[in-house]
């Protein structure tokens, strides 16, 4: 594949997009941006991740290209106007230049998807699961220097956390929602990923609970201590504090998590002055 892409890469890039002709049966898997809207784009590089084929189009978005099991790439110089058994798309390029995508398989389909600014489509990776051995190796092993809370947050890190479960998660292990991971010892370590799979756990249980037709305000309520900024502590009955930033707050307890120091809010700084 990386072979093909820097084969790809010396006969088109440089070139513009002509005509995008989507000729096999569901293979295009996206809808949005339509391939017509690329027309006129410039192939500024062919790449390849994992087992994919990314032609990156400048500002507009990228096209990629999948070739499955049996797949193949023809380059033709001039465009063929033929429709070859097993064809699933032919992009033109300007000065003679297309390139069809075929597959001889049965089974597994080769498959192509529009791309726009910012869309990473199937490339997207997710993190680990929270009740994987991976992310638990993450947790209790690994040196990652950023504070706990952004970690859960970060979908590339644990896939589906977020920063409610973030808040409880660190609430239930009695973790400052400054503590940095690498800066944990392996008893607060073992804390954390019990706090968070539980957390996690028992949020998906009351999901499957509150099916019926309970509207999204309510779905917030359900958290320990997110949104409850200013309420009790359901644990030792302090008052919950907040950090604000300009995307989300942060809801901790001062008594169980910060050994009783209250953290400060830029926000409330921000309103003092
Ligand atoms: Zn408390």
């Amino acid at each position: 594949m990386q072979a093909l892409a820097e084969r790809l890469g010396e006969v088109l890039v440089g070139r513009t997009l002509e005509q995008a002709e989507p000729l096999g049966f569901s293979a295009l898997k996206t809808v949005v941006p339509s391939p017509d809207a690329f027309v006129g784009a410039t192939v500024a590089a062919v790449t390849r991740t994992g087992k994919y084929l990314v032609l990156e189009l400048g500002p507009v978005g990228r096209i990629l290209v999948h070739l499955s099991q049996a797949g193949r790439v023809d380059v033709e110089e001039p465009p063929k106007r033929t429709r070859a058994k097993g064809s699933v798309v032919r992009l033109v390029f300007s000065g003679g230049v297309a390139i069809l995508v075929r597959e001889f398989g049965h089974e597994r389909k080769a498959a192509w998807w529009v791309l726009g600014p910012g869309d990473d489509g199937p490339l997207e990776r997710l993190g680990p699961e929270p009740d994987s051995e991976e992310f638990a190796a993450l947790v209790l092993h690994g040196d990652d220097r950023r504070r706990v809370h952004t970690i859960l947050r970060d979908q590339r890190t644990v896939s589906g956390v977020g920063r409610g479960y973030a808040d409880d998660a660190l609430w239930h292990a009695q973790l400052s929602p400054y503590a940095t991971l690498a800066s944990l010892d392996t008893e607060a370590r073992s804390r954390l990923l019990d706090a968070v799979r539980s957390v996690m756990a028992e949020g998906v249980t009351r999901e499957r609970t509150r099916s019926g037709g309970l509207s999204q305000a309510k779905l917030g309520e359900h958290f320990e201590i997110h949104n409850h900024a200013g309420l009790p502590c359901p644990r030792c009955g302090e008052t919950l504090r907040r950090i604000s930033y300009d995307s989300h707050e942060v809801v901790y307890c001062p008594q169980c998590q910060t050994g009783g120091k209250i953290l400060a809010d830029r926000r409330m700084s921000r309103l003092i002055k």
